[in-house]
């Protein structure tokens, strides 16, 4: 165990433990639990300047492989987003003006717009914002939070999915979005989930340079209470156990420290065992079962990428079966 210059910004707490010295793909990169609260941090945290250098130009290859996506990642992404739509329907029915800050490659931005939402985005990646404008014909800045210029009580939806672990400082990033919603207004806030990965993923397989923060569902829920922001009872039960949470403005919360601390237990037992496991642990089904899906949704995204030729076809076929969808 270590000091830390500065406290926990979720649980204040001083007291760290290194829990990987590498990244994902071997590199070093050194990441540590707080002993407090179990927030999983990289260390250092990257400076503005590193982060702006990193996200310019390396991120996507690095990531994607790519400066556009590929066709049966579109399509992926398509379906993937149709059904979380459908599952929220209740909250996507709503009207009003909308952010999606961070669009990536557009999914959100084109499915929300044609079910007739007043839906903007931002994106900080050159290349994916201009492919969402000249393909998928989207209002998409190429900007970032800091650059976008987004008025305080100017949006009734924000979305923010696969973001907030790249934020620096995250408790300020969910101050000022919360700022920035309308009364009544939504934030939808999905951030990969640490402990489901340690338990599925081959070990070493977690730390990313441009994951920050790696979050559970405790200490997004927890981190979210301090910046003034509450799950909506109507989606409470639906995403109780994961990190996709739909928000509402509240008085900023004190963070629970017995709940915290029971967290940074569990935590410590999880990333234990994920450096002690030889092969992670199924999420569902047998090993050879679960082949047989991936073989399956494979060749359903390679029959499908074939007949739809086209980003922009995939799209409009997407929003057909979402509006269908919707109709039934
Ligand atoms: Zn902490």
């Amino acid at each position: 165990m270590t000091g830390h210059e500065a406290g926990c910004i979720l649980c204040g707490g001083m007291t760290y433990e290194v829990v990987s010295e590498r990244d994902r793909h071997g590199a070093p990169l050194c990441t540590r639990l707080c002993a407090g609260c179990g927030l999983i941090r990289n260390d250092p945290v990257p400076t503005a300047d590193e982060l702006d250098a990193f996200y310019a130009s390396a991120y996507r290859e690095s990531y994607k492989g790519a400066s556009t996506p590929r066709l049966r990642q579109v399509l992926r992404n398509f379906d993937r987003t149709r059904q979380h739509i459908l599952a929220f329907r209740d909250i996507y029915g709503r009207k009003g003006r909308w952010l999606d800050l961070g669009s990536g490659s557009g999914e959100f931005l084109f499915l929300a717009r044609s079910m007739g939402a007043e839906a903007e985005g931002i994106e900080p990646h050159a290349g994916y914002s201009a492919y969402s404008r000249q393909t998928l014909g989207l209002p998409v800045r190429s900007a970032t939070l800091d650059s976008g210029g987004c008025a305080p009580r100017s949006f009734d939806l924000i979305r923010l999915s696969h973001v907030l672990e790249h934020m620096r400082d995250p408790l300020q990033t969910l101050r000022r979005l919360r700022d920035m919603l309308r009364p009544c207004g939504v934030l939808y806030v999905e951030v990969p989930d640490i402990a489901e990965e340690a338990r599925n993923r081959l070990r070493g397989r977690l730390f990313h340079y441009g994951h920050i923060n790696n979050f559970d569902p405790t200490t997004l829920r927890a981190l979210a209470g301090k910046a003034g922001l509450a799950e909506l009872a109507a989606t409470r039960q639906r995403a109780a156990g994961t990190t996709g949470l739909f928000l509402e403005a509240v008085p900023d919360l004190v963070p629970d420290a017995a709940d915290l601390a029971r967290n940074a237990a569990l935590m410590r037992r999880i990333m234990a065992d994920h450096a002690a496991a030889l092969l992670p642990k199924p999420p569902k089904g047998t090993v050879v079962g679960r082949f047989a899906g991936r073989v399956s949704d494979r060749l359903r995204e390679v029959v499908a990428a074939a007949r739809l030729r086209r980003p922009r076809c995939i799209a409009d076929e997407s929003a057909r079966q979402l509006r269908l969808a919707l109709a039934r």
